[in-house]
């Protein structure tokens, strides 16, 4: 394909605007793929995305466009009877102009669909890097979005073409005129150059297409050049092992050749080469501009990394393309196997990390779980996100540990607190309508946040804090949606560590100190989240053969207690006479039930108390 007649582009929006129903529509024009085989969000490839209604990983895939099907190219059979005629139909300023621009001419489009939700950022940030084009997707019903401010930074950013859209425009209840013009005033364009389309009926989503090709530039570098790509996703195939998937931004690479990845040194030779064209498909060669992916049968999980430039093995130096800036994580926790070989886990992970770019773990020991390891995420729906595809795709049964910030110990010479702690900051942007206003401000302030400023855009404010990570990643979310009815939105980014007034609450379980559950809390906060630990362990531990209490302290001093009274022994010695051993064993299984059960100190827990702790 003529580099003159590839155009590459992302769609970025908040989520929920329409990304993965347009990638659908878009499939379904261009002939991709057929009207009866397609199947909602098609790109949401994996059970957990499906299930969910979210998209997790970005998708790329190529589609073959004729922006002028009146003069057919002999060669092309993609095109379907219907499409020729809606194109037709079209009177676009735009699409005449293409007209004459493109005559006789097909185009390959690069498409990847990205994720909408915040902690899935990091995915968003590398689909950039590989295109020239940004669609900005926004919902008519709902108008600008954090989200959608967030990823449009980004785009910006990354100096890429930005192409703006208002979605849902068959529904009732869209605000076409309004939302134009806050998307007129946000990229100060004229408000003729933003498209109405409809991804569910397909409504204006050719003249889509065709603005993408008259308005996107083509990718430079050439062919003949040294070549060049960038890795920007990865995944670990059980037959061809790693695949990379690679933008090339130079040069020309065929089954066979010999390549090198500048950042691990690794040598490789090509053994498959191919375009994703919903599934992978092989090819001659990669050229410049191009979008593809490539193999060298590595099973090496470290050899290859997302990031990483891939040239040919030549003694020329080669800079690297500059990659990406590895995500901080943002809260952590513990993995630990309910059964099974720790070396298990460790192999789980580093698969998965090839998958996830944004996943960071280091191994952990504890007393009461064995060998384990200390999991960093961009946020609460990405350490489930893990969990859950740890367990599924691995088959891995865990025991996660509390999530939390990480707090740190602040360093000598710097302001400190009575405790010395530190903790992460966070600038913190919600986007509401003006009724919820007064809600969102309390809610914000029950968070410790500093308002900032608001600003406004419609009937809608956007009001800036800065407040403390830990305090908004938890259930800040949830409880900002339930006091706007579910119409706020909210981005955060890290400012920095800034000194705290933290305790470190010690949970004791019949007199044992259990590390896994103890937890850091601001002093404000000491008494009531004391409270509130003690009461859940209390509903959620079975009763023993003692009476078991249940303390939480603060270095050594006693703030709150409960006790779980002892299993009556007059129950048993009714239902069952007879030998002791046996009737310990009924009594154990009564208790249980058929719960698979951890030993904590001199009591059995049920494994799923861990999980319910991480509820508050
Ligand atoms: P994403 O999170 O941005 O990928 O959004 P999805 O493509 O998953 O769409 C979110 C929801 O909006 C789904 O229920 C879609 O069916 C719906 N949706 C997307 N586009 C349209 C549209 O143009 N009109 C209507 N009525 N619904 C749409
Ligand atoms: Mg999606």
């Amino acid at each position: 394909m003529e580099q003159s007649h590839i155009r590459n582009f992302v769609i970025i929006a908040h989520i929920d605007h329409g990304k993965s129903t347009l990638a659908d529509r878009m499939l379904e024009i261009t002939g991709t793929i057929s009207k009866d085989k397609i199947r909602p969000q098609m790109l949401d490839t994996m059970d957990l995305e499906r299930e969910r209604g979210i998209t997790i990983k970005m998708q790329p895939v190529m589609m073959i466009w004729e922006p002028n099907p009146q003069i057919l190219n002999p060669k092309s059979e993609m095109l379907n009877k219907s499409q020729i005629q809606n194109s037709k139909n079209s009177n676009s300023l735009e699409f005449r102009a293409s007209n004459l621009e493109f005559a006789n001419s097909t185009f390959v489009l690069n498409l990847i669909d990205t994720p909408g939700h915040v902690d899935f950022f990091y995915e968003v940030s590398r689909a950039l890097k590989a295109v020239e084009g940004a669609i900005l997707l926004v919902d008519a019903t709902k108008g600008i979005q954090a989200q959608t401010l967030a990823n449009l930074q980004i785009a910006q950013e990354n100096n890429l073409k930005i192409i703006p859209v208002i979605n849902k425009i068959d529904l009732p209840g869209a605000k076409i005129e309004q939302t134009r013009g806050e998307i007129a005033k946000l990229l100060t364009v004229d408000i003729n150059e933003i498209l109405l389309i409809s991804a569910k009926t397909g409504e204006g989503v050719k003249e889509l297409l065709n603005k993408i090709i008259s308005k996107v530039p083509a990718p430079k570098g050439e062919r003949k050049g040294g070549f060049k790509a960038l890795i920007f996703d990865c995944v670990y195939d059980q037959f061809r092992g790693v695949i990379a998937y690679v933008r090339v931004f130079n040069g020309l690479i065929k089954k066979g050749d010999k390549i090198k990845f500048l950042a691990t040194n690794n040598i490789g030779v090509v053994a498959e080469i191919g375009r994703f064209r919903l599934k992978y498909e092989p090819t001659e060669f990669l050229g410049a501009g191009e979008i593809g992916y490539l193999t060298t049968g590595e099973r090496e999980l470290t050899k290859i990394r997302v990031g990483d430039t891939i040239t040919l093995d030549s003694p020329t130096q080669v800079s690297p393309i500059e990659g990406f800036k590895i995500p901080q994580p943002f809260v952590y926790a513990s993995f630990y196997l309910q059964s099974g070989e720790p070396s298990l886990l460790r192999r789980s992970l580093e698969k998965l990390s090839l998958n996830d770019a944004s996943l960071y773990f280091i191994p952990e020991s504890s007393k009461s779980f064995g060998q384990g390891f200390k999991g960093g995420f961009l946020g609460l729906l990405h350490l489930e996100i893990v969990k859950e595809r740890l367990e599924r795709e691995y088959g891995l049964n865990l025991i996660v540990t509390q999530p939390q910030v990480e707090y740190r110990k602040t360093e000598d010479g710097k302001q400190k607190t009575e405790n010395g702690y530190e903790e992460p900051w966070v600038r913190l942007e919600i986007i509401t309508p003006q009724e919820y206003i007064g809600g969102v401000m309390e809610l914000a302030q029950s968070k410790r946040a500093i308002y900032k400023d608001t600003q406004y855009m419609s009937d809608r404010a956007i009001l800036s804090y800065q407040a403390p990570l830990g305090e908004i990643i938890i259930d800040f979310y949830d409880k900002l949606k339930s006091v706007s009815q579910g119409y706020a939105s909210q981005n955060y980014e890290f400012i920095g560590y800034r000194p705290a007034d933290l305790v470190k609450l010690e949970i004791i379980i019949a007199g044992d100190r259990i590390e896994e559950f103890s937890r850091i809390v601001p002093r404000l906060q000491q008494y009531q989240e004391a409270k509130k630990l003690v009461s859940k362990l209390k509903e959620l531990i079975p009763r023993q053969m003692f009476e078991v209490a249940l303390q939480v302290s603060i270095g050594g001093k006693i703030i709150a207690r409960e006790n779980i009274p002892a299993l009556r022994k007059d129950v048993t010695a009714k239902l069952y006479g007879g030998d002791r051993t046996r009737k310990d064993k009924l009594l154990k299984k009564q208790a249980m039930g058929k719960k698979r059960m951890k030993r904590l100190g001199k009591i059995d827990i049920p494994d799923n108390v861990f999980i319910e702790m991480l509820r508050q």
